[in-house]
């Protein structure tokens, strides 16, 4: 029996967590068959000499639900060792979605995560109106990657009440049709429901998103449809507004917990933004709890901050001012001759005085672009590497005698794809590694798909590789391949994947321990429509198997897209 890939040589990290150990791995109609001395002939071989083979990383928070139309590579997370994603998180998703509402549906979409309404429209051949039908557009789709999804509460309750779910409690009727879409989904293929309560999930007019709109009881209802056939995952944006606010919120929560008995995902997040915030240790004690009186919970959390970005060639801190406003109307070499007249800088170095102060409010990626407040400069970073070791804007201000305005003009003229970070949550490495040891978060959450030009978490992956691993030496490989692997294929129970194990799906990654890392990211104009995003690759990978295709060598697509959609345990036993 002829295999069709054999990798040789390789050392396995088998993403158990157990010891590497040196092994071929054969594998033969899109799984793994063979681990050991492989003699049999191979269609292909890769020589991983030096390498290491693990299962493909698992990212169970994303927004692709869009992307997923117009990018078949399923970038930026293929670029970092990712062979399958969760998308139709925080309640949004595509589907359910009435013909009349796609275009609300894309700002709203462009309202909470930046992605662009014209690329959407563009993009996107809008055939489906039901989640199954969207589950098998998706199926029908030319994918590198695996996509599991959720059935999102903001587009459902649009789809049961119309725009009634933008302000008002749902009816019984309301209800029945919402869980009877929540069961159907469920049957057909959904990993589970999602929604959102958190204060940054807003609609274009910047009213509450529907599914904040929901009494607990509705969700309590549609949870409970899962739980009737004891499957599906439920995720939610959690609320994020501190205080006692947050302790009621993870208090409610805790009752679904324990009443549907279903796991549920949450975002945990350590900031110092907002009002009172509760720390992480927290929401980590109120996890432990939770499981202790006998529900199952995960905390999701990023290997590194939440940063909002700013470059010249995207966002700038100072756009919304009259005199900023002017110059970056204009073609971008034009606002670099602008930028570097004394007379147009002393103007725009003096506006900077009039922006408004931070208020106590939580800003997401989102606001803190748009709408956003003078900066603190000591937490605004101009980025020379990926690791987390850059001066502030203030100290170089400081080290150059210069006005913080004037260090990020220059510093944007010296390189215009320079990005500039502003920590918003998880803002201090100590904390993300409290969020990241505990037992029970999961390392994922890296938004892809969303916030296209104001943030970019696709490389959590290779940066837990390359600054936790082997710089911090806070894990060893073994663990971090464990949590970006099994750890997930466990919590969102995708069966068959997450191991180098015979029988395994062979979603594989081959890197160089020694060299993997993220690249600094740049700003890029390939969105459909010709709209910009932010692009982030990585060095150190190999290749990136799914489904037994490689899908990617040495960073570069090979057109050969093996991806499928992960089903839930209830279809997939179907
Ligand atoms: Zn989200």
């Amino acid at each position: 029996m002829a295999l069709d890939l054999v990798i040789k040589n390789g050392t396995v990290v088998d993403g158990s967590g157990m010891p590497r150990y040196r092994a071929d791995v054969g594998v033969k109609g899109g799984r793994i068959v063979e681990i050991g001395r492989i003699r049999a002939a191979a269609e292909r071989t890769i020589d991983a000499e030096g390498m290491i083979v693990a299962p493909g990383f698992i990212d169970g928070h994303t927004h692709m639900d869009a992307q997923v139309a117009w990018d078949p590579i399923g970038s930026c997370s293929c670029w970092h060792g990712v062979t399958s994603v969760v998308m139709g998180n925080c309640g949004f998703a595509l589907a359910p979605c009435k013909p009349e509402d796609r275009e609300w549906f894309a700002r709203c979409l462009t309202a909470v995560e930046d992605i662009p309404t014209e690329a959407m429209l563009a993009g996107i051949e809008w055939n489906w109106e039901t989640f199954p039908e969207y589950l098998a557009n998706v199926e029908r789709l030319p994918k590198a990657l695996n996509y599991g999804m959720y059935i999102g509460h903001s587009a459902l309750r649009m789809y049961a009440m119309g725009k009634r779910a933008l302000d008002q409690t749902a009816t019984e009727d309301d209800l029945r049709l919402m869980a009877d879409a929540v069961t159907e989904a469920i049957k057909c293929g959904a990993l589970g429901f999602s929604t959102s309560r958190a204060s940054t999930h807003i609609t274009p007019d910047g009213s509450p998103v529907a599914s904040r709109i929901a009494e607990w009881e509705e969700i309590d209802r549609l949870v409970g449809a899962m739980a009737a056939l004891n499957a599906g995952i439920f995720q939610i944006g959690p609320d994020i507004s501190g205080g006692e606010a947050q302790r009621v919120f993870l208090d409610r929560l805790r009752k679904v917990a324990l009443d549907s008995g279903r796991p549920i995902m949450f975002g945990t997040l350590a900031t110092r933004q907002g009002v009172a915030p509760n720390p992480w240790d927290y929401q980590m004690r109120w996890m432990d709890e939770t499981v202790a009186a006998g529900g199952r919970v995960y905390g999701q959390a990023t290997t590194r901050s939440i940063n909002a970005i700013f470059s010249l060639r995207s966002y700038l801190p100072f756009d919304t001012l009259p005199a900023w406003k002017a110059v970056r109307a204009l073609p971008l070499a034009e606002q670099k001759h602008r930028l570097a007249d004394p007379e147009v800088r002393r103007q725009l170095v003096a506006e900077e005085a009039l922006m408004k102060p931070k208020g106590a409010e939580l800003q997401g990626g989102g606001a803190a672009t748009t709408d956003p407040r003078k900066p603190d400069y000591e937490n605004l970073f101009p980025m020379f590497d990926v690791d987390w070791d850059d001066p502030s804007v203030a100290e170089l201000s400081r080290r150059h005698n210069k006005h913080p305005v004037e260090v990020i003009i220059d510093l944007a003229l010296e390189n215009d794809n320079r990005v500039f970070v502003q920590p918003l949550v998880n803002e201090s490495p100590a904390d993300v590694l409290g969020l990241l040891k505990h037992p029970r978060s999961l390392a994922t959450f890296s938004d892809s798909g969303a916030h296209v030009c104001q943030e970019m978490g696709s490389s959590l992956q290779t940066h837990l590789l390359s600054y936790w691993v082997r710089k911090r030496e806070e894990f060893t490989l073994e663990e971090a391949v464990r949590m970006l692997t099994f750890d997930n294929a466990s919590a969102w129970e995708l069966e068959g994947r997450g191991l180098v194990r015979t029988g395994y799906a062979a979603d594989l990654v081959v890197f160089d321990e020694r060299r993997i890392k993220p690249r600094l990211p740049t700003v890029e104009e390939d969105l459909p429509g010709g709209a910009r995003r932010l692009v982030q690759k990585a060095d150190g990978i190999a290749a990136t198997i799914v489904n037994g295709a490689v899908a990617f060598e040495n960073g570069e697509t090979t057109g050969d897209y093996a991806g499928q959609v992960l089903k839930g345990p209830v279809a997939a036993r179907r």
